[in-house]
Order: C-alpha cells, then sequence, then structure tokens
C-alpha cells in the first residue's frame, strides 16, 4: 500500500508519498496558487504514483463535519481563491481513493502524540507561532472536531501593560492571540521581526506573558497531558522559560499536578521539528485507508 500526504499551508504545498511502514518515499514542495492552478499539478503528482489513501492536513478554517453538505470545503480563509473550494471532492473525484482531511495543526497534533514529544500520551495540544497563530487538539489519540475544529489562534487575551500596541492585529478580533503574538504582530508593533529582535528585548516578555495565557487557558479547558509549541517564532528557544515561568504564575498554584514542576516536561518544543505536518497527514491516510 502506498499513501499520498499534502501538507496545505498557505505558501506553500508539501507532497508525500509514505509505503505502510511508514517511509517517506518521495517528496515535492509547490508554491500555493490559485486552486486551478495548483489542484492539478498536485493530483498528477499523486496519481502517478498511484497512491492507495490520501491524508490532508490543511490550512483553514475547514468544514470538517461529514454530515455537512460542505464536508470537505475551504472556509472563510485569507486565501480568497481557496474558500468554498471543497479539497475532499476534487481528490476523491480526481484519485478515486480514501481521503481524510483535517487541519494542519490538528495533523502535527496527532503526529506529535503517535511519534513525537507527546508519544505514548492520549492527549496532547500543538500551536504554531508563525504568520498566524494556529492549535490542534488531540485527545483519547483522535484531533477533536465539534461544531468545526478548534481555532485556539483567536482565543481572546487580556493585553499587556508594557505593550506599545496593545489594539492588536488580528482583521477579526484585533487583540486575540493571533492578532497580538504572530509573527507579524510582533514585527509591525517593533519594527524588527521576532529573527531580529534581541534576547533581551522587552518584546519577548511580553511574548511570552501571551503565550502563557493561552497555556493557562489550555490547560484550565482542555486539560492536556502536553503542550507543544513550535512555528517561526519558537525558533527563539529562549522563550521557553519565559513562557514556563509566566504560565506558573498565572496558573498561580491551582493546578497540583503541576506543583514542584517547572513546566519542562509539559509545554515543549515539537520532537518531529517541521514534519509533523506531513507525518500527521501520513497517519490520516493510513486511518483513511484501513
Ligand atoms: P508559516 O507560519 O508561514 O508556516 P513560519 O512558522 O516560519 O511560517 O512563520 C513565519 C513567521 O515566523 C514570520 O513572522 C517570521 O518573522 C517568524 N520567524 C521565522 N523564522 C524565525 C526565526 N528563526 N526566529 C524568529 N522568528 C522567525
Ligand atoms: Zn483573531
Amino acid at each position: 500500500m502506498l499513501y499520498g500526504a499534502l501538507e496545505a499551508g498557505g505558501t506553500k504545498m508539501v507532497l508525500g508519498c509514505f509505503d505502510e511502514n511508514g517511509t517517506l518515499l518521495d517528496r515535492t514542495v509547490m508554491p500555493t496558487e490559485a486552486p486551478d492552478i495548483t489542484f492539478p499539478k498536485m493530483a498528477a503528482f499523486f496519481a502517478e504514483k498511484k497512491i492507495d489513501a490520501l491524508g490532508i492536513g490543511s490550512f483553514g478554517p475547514l468544514c470538517l463535519n461529514p454530515k455537512d453538505p460542505r464536508y470537505g470545503a475551504v472556509g472563510a480563509s485569507p486565501k480568497l481563491s481557496w474558500r468554498g473550494f471543497n479539497i475532499v471532492k476534487a481528490f476523491s473525484e480526481a484519485l478515486h481513493v480514501p481521503v481524510a482531511l483535517d487541519t494542519d495543526v490538528n495533523a502535527a497534533a496527532l503526529a506529535e502524540a503517535k511519534l513525537g514529544a507527546a508519544k505514548g500520551l492520549a492527549s496532547c495540544v500543538y500551536v504554531t507561532i508563525g504568520t498566524g497563530v494556529g492549535g490542534g487538539v488531540v485527545v483519547d489519540g483522535k484531533p477533536i472536531h465539534g461544531l468545526m475544529h478548534p481555532e485556539l489562534g483567536h482565543m481572546l487575551l487580556t493585553p499587556d501593560p508594557r505593550d506599545p500596541k496593545p489594539e492588536g492585529f488580528c482583521p477579526y478580533h484585533k487583540s486575540c492571540l493571533e492578532g497580538l503574538a504572530a509573527g507579524p504582530s510582533m514585527e509591525k508593533r517593533w519594527g524588527l521581526s521576532a529573527k531580529e529582535l534581541p534576547d533581551d528585548h522587552v518584546a519577548w516578555e511580553i511574548e511570552a506573558n501571551y503565550l502563557a495565557q493561552m497555556c493557562y487557558n489550555v490547560i484550565l479547558t482542555l486539560s492536556p497531558e502536553k503542550i507543544i509549541l513550535g512555528g517561526g517564532v519558537l525558533q527563539r528557544k529562549h522563550i521557553f522559560p519565559l513562557i514556563r515561568r509566566r504560565t506558573l504564575e498565572l496558573l498561580n498554584g491551582y493546578i497540583e499536578e503541576l506543583d514542584g514542576s517547572d513546566l519542562s516536561d509539559y509545554i515543549v518544543e515539537p520532537g518531529l521539528d517541521t514534519a509533523s505536518g506531513l507525518t500527521g497527514s501520513y497517519l490520516l491516510a493510513l486511518q483513511a485507508g484501513a
């Protein structure tokens, strides 16, 4: 059996072909242009590989309710040309194989739970802080869906009193997590990118406060066994101890299970580095083909 995996991102598409042991046999990357340009190229790649099932971890929002006639379609995405495009329908009709779809971050969370930093645990939350902020949630070994899927990048936060731009930059909600803490928000606030800001800049204390508020909210609402933080901004590893310390301050001793911990085993880096998206898509394909 051969499994196709697609990590569908806002800027690039990563396509992989895996065998049943999870070995990556082939991989290609292409820019995300309009669906009428990019979709035929992707379908041709997978058709040529003669895959038996396809798993997709995609940017969203997505309709993931199988009872909804829009199941498989992209929702109100800032990528306008993809709005309404039904990824599941398009690939099913082109390839005639089972197709499984989830959000890119749910796929990454699944990969981290099965093979990465949360291996052996039944639950985890994976959050990426990059161009946007997105979060995936795995409970009992499965990515969770409900009304749609978690969109924890848009949770509301309390602005930091030291923040010179506390109004935030999200076009929908202004001072939500993404509006305050995504890479582009940092750059707009300081005129320097997250790559350029020095380690001792107050920007990192403020960023850590925002990410700690998110961790606090996630711990109290979802109670995951691990929180995994990735994405471009979190390449700046010095922020991890700041986030852990501020999370403990906010929790103020409320969660006894975390007593005595400095959270270095609880709020962690991804175990699969940048491979979690494609690996998670492969795991979705395995489930679809089973
Ligand atoms: P995307 O979210 O588009 O998949 P990334 O996760 O790389 O891509 O996020 C891009 C954002 O992360 C940009 O705002 C950039 O400033 C920031 N970024 C990328 N690399 C680094 C780095 N090494 N250190 C700090 N910030 C980075
Ligand atoms: Zn928002």
